[in-house]
């Protein structure tokens, strides 16, 4: 019998027969492996580390190869065994509905579905059941096996049991003469694979929802029913999984947004446009008026900005937008037969204000931000609460600068990003660095130099500011290089916020320039900078991050004052004029209420503090303290509580 080499990836080399499996080499190196092991990466010898088939670790190996046995610990893995999940899904509903015409069912995000046509709808009944059978058919530990036949066979067997869609995925993606075919239990797939040898390790998993879709997702085409379901390696990983997934939902912005009366948005006016109520209102003051503080104080003096919202058609001509960027604007509006354009960048207007005189290399750096408001275009179906809206303001600043600047530049900017995670109780975060392709610098405004400059400068800021970073090779948008800053908040959940990124594309269509030291006119650089994106998407992000609860700083009430009866009001009063006269935001329920049911009135509120008083506080010139998360802190005198909550305001504690 003739032997192969099997190259491992420590770079041992064995001696295997040939047709020997992965399974087997696996148990070779050792048994703890053999029972870890999922699937297998095969590489020929001569393609790259990273190059490679995932195939069966059943599939015996007929040439010399490089071999990887991946166990849960490889991403790669994961994807096979919630595909292979999937199955176990289809398997089971094909058990309890064997009338069912079948979809595709590939792994997901979180776990997997499989697409079903059947008449009447799944319901939770039917979700638990079919679940019920999955753990049945998992218990049995039924092989994944693949085979092969022809695709004439394969068609036939298809056509035989009705499953119009699967043999239009044959004749479609069947590209070889034999087509590859996996089944578990009666369930039988046209399939290109891998699995997992058997059902015996998906243990992990719970049914979740069902949805329609339609078939290849186009419309017009019959609608399925998706099942969906979540699926890990272990019972805790699910249960974390399902955990976050209920804090998602108790953080919801939009729901949050109703209950604590913070915003909304009005079907009579519009979808996508945030009305702000009081509190929402004053929450958003006090995170504007903190930004306004620090621009000034960060050296943005006396370039503060404010541009029209609406402005001539053409000079969105000249920016390119109408090009570019057309499918986001909204359409133009007609006045004195000239076009008008609701802006959906604030970029252009700073652009304006730079070019409104000769500008002499001494102005630069120039820095002009503005809280814009914006107006885009974006289909209904993608709106959701204040993240995706057709109306919000930017947090925007244009810096224009001269090469020499533009490290410092950065590093401000990144700096200010860096205080705007840590004053908004945000520890964690993700920064990215987005270059261009080099093997298609065509594709991309601006001249080679530009761009290696650019980026160069990029990467240098972030190494000596010992910012760990991930390059995104090949990601940059046309007209320039970036670093996006992602923060991740409470429960875990990364969102993109800050952008830093180079515009080689609008200071030539502008004609943008500034006198040099050389006495000639030189074009200067510009980026675009985005702390918090917008103000309506921040807010929604802090409203869950904080679960509603503000830190004391930017909560729209900051105290509660609870008196125990009625006959206690006066002094109640004379505690929230005194708290309204040291600058904090109090209320008083005076109405005639239990006293627990203005607590619990109060904590649903989320407000910070609660001051219950009665004859004895009266008497003593204190308050008793309660604490929306700590509970009772017991009685203190009030000047000491103020003392207390100034410390706590000014730092702006997060908790
Ligand atoms: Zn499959
Ligand atoms: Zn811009």
């Amino acid at each position: 019998m003739s032997s192969i080499h099997i190259t491992l990836p420590d770079g041992k080399v064995l001696d295997v027969p040939r047709g020997t499996t992965p399974a087997e080499i696996a148990q070779k190196i050792s048994p703890h492996l053999a029972t870890e092991a999922l699937v297998a990466r095969v590489a020929a010898n001569g393609e790259g580390a990273s190059g490679g088939e995932l195939v069966d670790l059943g599939r015996p190996l007929e040439h010399d190869a490089r071999l990887a046995i991946l166990t849960p610990k490889d991403p790669q893995a994961l994807e096979v065994f919630r595909h292979s999940a999937a199955h176990l899904l289809a398997a089971a509903v094909l058990e309890l509905f064997p009338n069912v015409k079948l979809g595709i069912g590939p792994p997901i995000e979180y776990g997997f579905f499989y697409e079903f046509l059947r008449q009447e709808p799944f319901t939770p009944e039917d979700l638990e059941r079919i679940e019920a059978k999955m753990r049945e058919l998992a218990a049995r530990d039924l092989p994944n096996e693949r085979k092969l036949l022809p695709k004439a066979e394969a068609l036939e067997l298809y056509r035989k049991w009705g499953q119009g869609f699967k043999c239009e995925l044959v004749e479609e993606k069947a590209t070889e003469p034999m087509v590859s075919f996996y089944t578990t239990g009666k369930f039988i797939d046209f399939c290109r694979g891998p699995h997992i040898p058997s059902t015996g390790r998906i243990r992990a998993f719970k049914l979740m929802n069902v949805s329609g879709a339609y078939w290849k997702g186009q419309e017009g085409n019959p609608q399925l029913q998706r099942i969906y379901g979540a699926c890990f390696y272990t019972q805790a990983e699910l249960d974390d999984y399902l955990h976050k997934l209920e804090e998602a939902k108790r953080r919801d912005h939009r729901r949050l947004g109703i209950e604590l009366d913070l915003f909304s948005i009005q079907e009579e006016a519009g979808p996508g446009l945030i009305f702000w109520h009081p509190k929402g209102g004053l929450v958003r003051k006090l995170m504007e008026d903190w930004l306004r503080d620090e621009l000034l104080r960060r050296g943005y003096q006396f370039q503060l900005v404010f541009t029209p919202h609406v402005m001539r058609l053409d000079l969105w001509k000249i920016s390119g937008h109408t090009s570019f960027y057309r499918e986001n604007m909204f359409g133009a509006i007609e006045v004195e037969k000239a076009d008008y354009q609701l802006k959906p960048m604030n970029c252009p207007g700073h652009i304006l204000i730079y070019k409104s005189r000769l500008r002499s290399y001494r102005d630069l750096p120039m820095r002009l931000g503005e809280l814009g408001t914006v107006y885009r275009y974006e289909r209904s179906g993608v709106l959701h609460g204040l993240l995706r809206v057709r109306g919000f303001t930017q947090d925007d600043a244009h810096i224009f600068c001269i090469p020499e600047q533009i490290e410092s530049e950065i590093a401000a900017c990144m700096d200010f990003a860096f205080a705007v995670l840590r004053t908004f109780g945000f520890e964690k975060y993700e920064v990215e660095l987005s270059a261009r392709d080099p093997a298609h610098p065509e594709h991309y405004a601006g001249s080679v130099e530009d761009w290696q400059r650019a980026e160069g400068a990029l990467v240098s800021t972030l190494e000596r500011m010992k910012i760990p970073f991930k390059r995104m090779e090949g990601e940059a948008v046309f007209y320039g290089p970036k670093i996006d800053v992602k923060l991740i908040d409470a429960i875990g959940r990364p969102w993109q916020l800050t952008t830093v990124q180079f515009d080689f594309n609008l200071p030539p269509r502008f004609g943008l320039e500034y006198v040099g030291e050389d006495g000639s006119r030189h074009q200067p650089l510009m980026v675009h900078r985005a702390l918090w994106g917008s103000v309506e998407r921040f807010f929604g992000i802090l409203i869950e991050h904080y679960a509603g609860a503000f830190p004391a700083w930017l909560a729209p009430v900051q105290a509660e004052v609870l008196p125990v009866s009625e006959k206690f009001v006066d002094y109640a009063r004379k505690v929230s004029d005194a708290l309204a006269e040291a600058g904090f935001r109090a209320h008083l329920d005076d109405r005639n209420e239990k006293l627990q049911a203005k607590i619990r009135d109060a904590q649903l509120q989320k407000v910070p503090y609660m001051l219950v008083v009665g004859g004895k506080e009266a008497e003593a010139g204190t308050v008793a303290v309660r604490h929306r998360s700590k509970g009772d802190l017991g009685p203190q005198p009030l000047a000491e509580f103020l003392a207390a909550l100034r410390k706590e305001v000014e730092s702006r504690a997060s908790h």
